[in-house]
């Protein structure tokens, strides 16, 4: 399988210098592929493996194209084609979309080494070294071990707006070398969780545990402020570029804490449990461009199950989705369907007389949707008999401090005792700057 890990990078003044220069020169290259792809007439253009032999030909015309890894510039020619790639899907779907332009400076913050260029060292704690050719070595915050098993395929170097430096790896982990998943009929309700995408509170689990959403009310005033701010600089002065970094910023570390905390309650979940189970939201509206609360939601949790996807693999563990439609008004012990308006947090059964909180019933059935995904029957020892008390009180509060991960992706180790896994976790401090994943 491929991922990616991300880690902030700290280059020496002269190394930003000439990360700077051959990012500029890469710029140069794709737009010059732009140019040829558009205006030249040659029997080398139309796909990146062709284009690629033009390269030394542009080398003997322009020099500057021999000062940057000869790998790196056939990877941004290739980059030119994944966006022309990218558009004609967008177009096929119905999407008004024009052409490639060129980058400008701004627009153009990245370049990517392929296959070789570059060398990972000095892997020790929480640092390590990445050499890349032609330009030096880039001290990094290796808060992340890469697995042995993984093949580093490439590098990506990149600068944020706010003038921050990031590199990623991108990673292929052969699945022979991944850890096997539990035996499907190993499963059952001890070891197995339906997770409900709640509205109050993050995610409710069909064992009784509730992680609640993180505060991110501090970072949306202080966007607001830094916002209002910018609308009243003069756009294109010195003091507008200056506060423009300020709201990227601020954007920035929301998404990053977002991301981080996903993280979080993904790995803890993966680890805990032999199968995780949770609804389907389906592709619908995933093109949609709106930015209502409903659909920034809707992006968060396509977030949290892509990750929980893509760890569903490296960590050994099920992860189905289930069809989502009347989770909540189904009674999970007897099946009967009762309409309930969005303020009733209670599911009261007026069939059976089940009661119990309102999410921790949607959740109950999401896994009982999951083992009947899997094929499984609804085992005798349901959480809705035994583990699950109607009283709430029982209904334990998982602060993220709690489930913050033990270990690194390195050691692919499954706590499966949960009370082992709570323990460890809570004596854990938080590692900062979690923010990697599968699609960046
Ligand atoms: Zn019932």
């Amino acid at each position: 399988m491929e991922y990616s890990h991300r880690y902030p990078a700290y280059p020496t003044q002269q190394v930003v210098g000439e990360l700077e220069r051959h990012i500029d020169i890469h710029r140069q290259a794709y737009n010059y592929t732009l140019y040829e792809y558009e205006h030249v007439d040659a029997d080398n253009i139309g796909s990146a493996y062709k284009h690629h032999y033009r390269l030394p030909d542009w080398k003997d015309e322009f020099p500057v194209f021999s000062e940057v890894n000869s790998k790196a510039l056939q990877r941004t020619v290739t980059r030119f084609y994944q966006n022309l790639d990218g558009l004609s899907k967008q177009k096929q779907n119905g999407r008004n979309v024009g052409k490639l332009k060129w980058k400008s400076p701004r627009e153009f913050q990245s370049m990517t080494f392929s296959q070789s260029g570059f060398e990972l060292k000095n892997t020790s704690g929480r640092r390590a070294t990445l050499w890349l050719s032609k330009i030096g070595d880039i001290k990094i915050r290796y808060h992340r071990e890469i697995p042995d098993a993984a093949d580093i395929k490439e590098v990506t170097v990149k600068k944020e707006t706010t003038g921050e430096w990031f590199v990623s790896f991108g990673l292929e982990t052969d699945d022979a070398d991944l850890p096997e998943k539990p035996a499907v009929d190993s499963l059952d309700a001890s070891n197995s969780v339906g997770i409900d995408l709640g509205i109050l509170s993050y995610i409710h689990t069909s064992d009784g545990q509730t992680v609640d959403w993180i505060d991110l009310e501090d970072e949306r005033e202080r966007l607001q402020r830094e916002q209002r701010k910018l609308s009243r600089k003069e756009e294109g002065s010195n003091n507008y570029e200056k506060q423009r970094r300020e709201v990227a910023e601020v954007n920035r570390h929301i998404r990053r804490k977002v991301l981080d905390y996903q993280h979080k309650i993904t790995t803890w979940l993966v680890r805990k449990y032999d199968a995780v189970f949770v609804e389907d939201l389906g592709v619908k509206g995933m093109l949609e461009q709106s930015h209502n609360a409903r659909n920034k939601q809707d992006a968060a949790w396509r977030q949290f199950i892509t990750l929980l996807d893509y760890k569903a693999n490296l960590y050994g563990c099920h992860v189905v989705q289930v069809k989502p439609a009347g989770t909540t008004k189904e009674c999970a012990k007897c099946g009967v369907k009762t309409a309930k308006p969005i303020w009733v947090r209670e599911h009261s059964c007026p069939s059976c007389g089940f009661e119990t909180d309102r999410d921790a019933n949607a959740a109950m059935n999401v896994l009982k949707r999951g083992f009947s995904e899997l094929g499984l029957g609804w085992p005798e020892d349901t959480p809705v008999e035994t583990a699950l008390p109607t009283d709430t009180d029982d209904v334990r509060e998982v602060s993220a401090k709690r489930v913050v991960e033990t270990g690194s992706l390195g050691v692919v180790r499954k706590t499966k005792s949960s009370a082992m896994t709570r323990r460890s976790a809570s004596r854990t401090t938080c590692p900062r700057g979690d923010s990697h994943g599968p699609h960046e």
